[in-house]
């Protein structure tokens, strides 16, 4: 069952793959979004929590904290910026200036006709 709204005409072999390709893209910067607004003060809170805990500020914590968010966070974008070419299978990463896939030449969001 498909459904409704998500009908594929004779031109659009890929557009199903694309719709799809569109809201899991949204779906990370979402992720990417979050990370920023909620990891950042999050791991500050962290340090801070500790720092009263301790007494003393946990100034290695708090780098430890930001290096991992900054894995996390380069993880995240660069799996944000991941296409899968729908018609040639390769996975590639879309960057400035590069829209189409490099095996096959088919550009973002076309469709194969
Ligand atoms: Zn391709």
């Amino acid at each position: 069952m498909r459904p409704l709204g998500s009908s594929v005409g004779p031109m659009g072999i890929y557009s199903e793959h694309w719709e799809k390709y569109k809201s899991e893209s949204v779906r990370w910067l979402l992720y990417l979004a979050l990370l920023l607004v909620v990891g950042l003060p999050f791991s500050a809170l962290v340090a801070i929590g500790v720092g009263r805990v301790t007494g003393s500020y946990p100034v290695y914590l708090h780098l430890v904290l930001l290096a991992i968010w900054l894995v996390v966070f380069t993880k995240t974008a660069i799996r944000a910026s991941r296409v899968n070419c729908p018609r040639c299978k390769t996975v590639y990463s879309r960057g400035r200036g590069v829209s189409n896939c490099p095996q096959c030449g088919l550009g973002m969001l076309q469709d194969g006709a």
